[in-house]
């Protein structure tokens, strides 16, 4: 069998991210030889549909031939020269045009290699753009259930335990302010005079508050109103404070906005983004700043002011080419436009959930869809349960716990979405 025999190779050297290796004794690893559009194909002819875009990543599909095109044409062109010095051109036309697409007054931009480096990045330019202004501001503000990545820095401004606690002694300083309980505007307003106060007592010592706009990822898709961000950016600025947008999982379209600030009106002092902005092809990432922050670093040399964060990676051509590819895209497919009838479609395909015992809440915004269920000890691992089940009806999904979701690629069509969602409705009714 070659999944097997792909399998017993990987597990005698691979140490997998996010898992108790343990598992694998008896969960079978996924071995993927191939994949096209939202299908992933393993080594024996069984064909999957990715319900999660690979971790988030996938916007367009799998294999997509315009961004293979593209990147192909760029390795055979340049592949990699260093940043510190040099630029080049996929470099250049990326930062021009994320400039231009992003919101507001965000018209400089710092590259990075993945998610968890573009928090740390904007984590480091907050606090040493205050430090630079004679003010030293060692702690750092987010929301309750959040998740910015797992690098100590931004382990630290994250909530979710599982993660975390472990490494409580070795963490940064960060306080937790509540994220909205849910996705109405009293709970918004709730959660802002709960923030006012937090920044009443300890606004001096805070650099920035770090947000994942609208929607939680990885905090089980815990979703909540815009007008949180609005008041929230408010209050920042009252208090001398940086918002930093974490746009990682939200950006590029996956709201229902290219960018989730968008629904608030809000620009933010940093946005950070990862993920689908190269479509799901390489790591990338940019951290997007304006001009009164680049301001307080651009001083003569020996003012010791400059930031010198840097990666070997930072703004590898290969991932700025496949970077412009997947705007290209956007540009050409109005990607937002379409992915609207996509996104009613799909909570169309929801409804049914409803009426099941074991759902306690249906939620969605733009293309990314939860279910969460209720009654399940977390000891019953139900998230296994439900992964297995649908596995056999040809559809990948990873549950969060209790919480399964879709955030499928946004080329999934219709058939093929009906397959993903109705699939997933077996699996749970067959558990209630
Ligand atoms: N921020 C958010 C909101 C994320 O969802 C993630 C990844 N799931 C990260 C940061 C970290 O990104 P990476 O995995 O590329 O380090």
């Amino acid at each position: 069998m070659k999944n097997e025999e792909m399998m017993r190779r990987d597990l005698a050297h691979i140490w997998h991210p996010c898992t108790q290796m343990k598992d694998h004794e008896t969960l079978p690893l996924i071995p993927v030889k191939s994949a096209r559009g939202v299908w992933l194909e393993d080594f024996e002819g069984n064909r999957y549909i990715d319900g999660i875009s690979s971790w988030w990543v996938n916007l367009f599909g799998h294999a997509h031939p315009y961004i293979t095109q593209k990147l192909a044409e760029q390795a055979a062109t340049l592949e990699h020269v260093l940043l510190a010095g040099f630029t080049h051109e996929p470099a250049v036309r990326l930062a021009e045009r994320l400039c231009d697409l992003a919101p507001g007054n965000l018209n400089r931009l710092f590259f990075a290699d993945n998610g968890s480096s573009a928090v740390e990045i904007a984590l480091k330019m907050s606090f040493h753009a205050h430090r630079n202004e004679g003010r030293d501001r060692p702690l750092f503000l987010s929301l309750t259930n959040s998740y910015h990545g797992e690098t100590i820095g931004a382990l630290s401004v994250g909530d979710v335990s599982l993660y975390k606690e472990t490494y409580e002694p070795i963490l940064i300083r960060s306080i937790q302010t509540p994220v909205p309980e849910d996705a109405t505007e009293e709970a918004a307003e709730r959660a802002a005079v709960a923030l006012e106060e937090i920044l009443r007592q300890r606004g001096e010592e805070i650099s920035a508050l770090i947000v994942e706009p609208l929607v939680q990822c990885a905090g089980y898709m815990h979703m909540y109103h815009p007008r949180y961000l609005t008041l929230a950016k408010r209050l920042c600025e009252s208090y001398g404070i940086h918002f930093i947008a974490d746009e990682i999982a939200v950006g590029f379209g996956r709201t229902g906005t290219m960018f989730a600030c968008e629904q608030a009106g809000v620009t933010p002092d940093f946005l950070c983004l990862s993920k689908g902005l190269t479509g799901g092809y390489m790591p990338l990432a940019v951290v997007l700043t304006h001009d009164e922050i680049y301001a307080k670093f651009y001083c003569d040399y020996l003012e010791f002011k400059a930031f010198l964060h840097s990666h070997s990676y930072t703004g590898n051509p290969l991932g700025c080419a496949c970077a412009n590819a997947t705007l290209d895209l956007f540009e050409r497919e109005r990607t937002i436009e379409a992915n609207r009838a996509k996104s009613a479609e799909m909570a169309r395909l929801l409804e049914p959930f409803n009426a099941l015992p074991n759902v306690r809440e249906v939620r969605q915004r733009g293309m990314i869809a939860a279910v969460e269920l209720t009654g399940y000890d977390p000891a019953r691992r139900v998230n296994l349960e439900i992964f297995r089940r649908c596995l056999k009806g040809g559809v990948f999904i990873r549950p969060l716990g209790h919480v399964l979701y879709f955030m499928p690629p946004y080329v999934i069509d219709e058939e093929e979405m009906r397959q993903l969602v109705g699939t997933a409705y077996e699996a749970v009714k067959a558990l209630a």
